[in-house]
């Protein structure tokens, strides 16, 4: 497998000089499946680039793309999006039935005339729509997709994608449950994070790469419960609990500088060294790849 981070930031986009290292894009993932698939998560302002890319390489292969749920920095790309308008190509959006409102109808929403001049319906590849379930596996060219529910503040799917041995879990907009949250974490916050994430865990469980919401430092994350994101310390040990292989921390907030991340990623490495984990943790950026 394969994947590559077009954009990373969450809530809204963030350019600026302070946002370089990390970028300031809204999220997207490319994933290439050992059969050189594409698959594509979220479709923040981070996949315009990767459609710009996409287009230059005279692109004809499916295009499936997996929404997490239709909070704008999730959709703002789409769009901007290419592909879209090459009748060569075949693109499919899986989302889920969000407040009554199917996958389709909420897309076409955001390309109104009040909004964008050219309306889903009118644009030229073909473009099918998949509604997901929750709690539901499938099975795309050989790849099992598996889907849960996510602790967010709007209805939002958790995509898990196993290509033979290998598995990554895609959780972003997500908060993890713990009854107090602060900088340390005991004994006792530790059977309380596993009671309250057992569907979660189980989930996550021995997986090579979780792409996960770290949209706060764990002392920042205090006053914000209910917001739906997840602070890095709770993180570094739901990782640990669910025995992932590699942490992949995701969706920073728009206010966190390069150095900061630079921090937060310390931070969440020196809490899995001082557990003596086997966990890998990485900061996802702009541009960064990663094979295995
Ligand atoms: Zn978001
Ligand atoms: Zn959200």
């Amino acid at each position: 497998m394969y994947i590559k981070f077009w954009g990373t930031r969450g809530s809204i986009p963030v350019p600026g000089h302070s946002t370089l290292k990390y970028g300031g894009n809204t999220p997207c993932v490319e994933l290439r499946t050992s059969n050189n698939r594409l698959m594509i998560l979220d479709a923040g302002s981070g996949i315009r680039e990767l459609g710009k890319h996409l287009s230059s390489n005279g692109f004809e292969d499916p295009i499936d793309i997996f929404v997490s749920h239709y909070h704008w920095d999730h959709i703002q790309g789409i769009p901007f999006f290419l592909p879209l308008y090459d009748k060569k190509n075949k693109i499919t959006f899986f989302g889920e039935t969000s407040n009554g409102e199917k996958v389709k109808s909420i897309l076409q929403n955001q390309m109104t005339a009040n909004y964008f001049p050219i309306n889903l319906n009118e644009i030229c590849a073909n473009t099918t729509f998949e509604e997901i379930k929750i709690n539901s596996s499938y099975q795309i060219d050989g790849i099992k997709v598996e889907t849960l529910r996510a602790n967010h503040s709007s209805p939002t799917v958790t995509y898990k994608f196993i290509d033979g041995e290998k598995s990554i879990v895609y959780m972003t907009d997500n908060e993890l449950k713990l009854n107090d949250t602060s900088d340390k974490i005991d004994e006792r916050k530790i059977s309380n994070l596993i009671e309250m994430n057992k569907s979660l865990i189980d989930f996550c469980a021995g997986c090579d790469y979780l792409i996960h919401d770290s949209m706060y430092d764990e002392i920042s994350i205090l006053g914000k419960k209910g917001w739906g994101h997840t602070g890095n310390v709770t993180l570094t040990y739901f990782s640990i609990l669910a025995k992932v292989k590699n942490l992949i921390l995701f969706h920073y907030n728009p206010d966190y500088t390069d150095e900061k991340i630079d921090n937060l990623l310390e931070k969440t490495i020196n809490i899995a060294k001082g557990e003596r984990a086997e966990l890998n943790c990485i900061a996802s950026k702009e541009g960064m790849s990663i094979e295995f």
